[in-house]
């Protein structure tokens, strides 16, 4: 019955090959340096774990929860701090490690955040690029997989707080969301 919902996009072992490019990267950018990697919740938390791990430089962790979503499958375009960063950034080398960049609009509204703190400097990493549907132009500095326009799940991110723990990602069936 899962199954039928579910389409697979990128597998697990798929996934680890990216992350760790992805921290071979930052990793490589940061040498010598001890940079923030700030994680936006839910969605980023299973792509953090595993980037963290990889990396061959030393990193602080921080997380954020931003909302844009509710219960929908669309950003509704408003972005919502649920929880606020906990430490101050100023003069910090910041890495924002996001899910999924779709719009576009969630990022445009942290690194705007961001900048009000005065950090030294701000880069991107991103799992997944649905780029076909930015709405703002927002710069990805370390860019994992193309997305395609689908509704993905899995690999921490969720429908209605579910599927959140399947180990690969997934295109949920529309019939599945309406
Ligand atoms: P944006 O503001 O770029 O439109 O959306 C960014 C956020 O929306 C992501 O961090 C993620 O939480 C959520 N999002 C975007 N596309 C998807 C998707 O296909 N599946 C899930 N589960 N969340 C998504």
């Amino acid at each position: 019955m899962e199954s039928q919902k579910l389409k697979p996009i990128y597998s697990a072992d798929e996934i680890a090959s990216t992350v760790g490019r992805l921290a071979r990267e930052i990793s490589r950018d940061y040498r010598g340096q001890q940079p923030i990697l700030i994680g936006v919740l839910k969605g980023a938390f299973v792509f953090m774990a595993d980037l963290v791990r990889r990396l061959e430089i030393p990193a602080e962790i921080e997380f954020v929860t931003l909302s844009s979503y509710g219960k929908a499958t669309e950003t509704t375009g408003r972005v919502k701090i649920i929880r606020c960063l906990q430490v101050p950034v100023r003069g910090r080398h910041v890495v924002i490690v996001e899910d999924i960049v779709d719009s576009g609009l969630t990022l445009e509204f942290f690194v705007k955040y961001l900048l009000r703190r005065k950090p030294a400097s701000i880069k991107v990493c991103a799992l997944l690029d649905k780029a076909a549907r930015r709405k703002v132009t927002v710069p990805i500095d370390y860019r994992g997989l193309s997305a395609p326009e689908a509704f993905l799940v899995g690999y921490g991110l969720d429908w209605n707080e579910n599927f959140r723990c399947l180990p690969g990602i997934y295109a949920l069936s529309p019939e599945a969301i309406t």
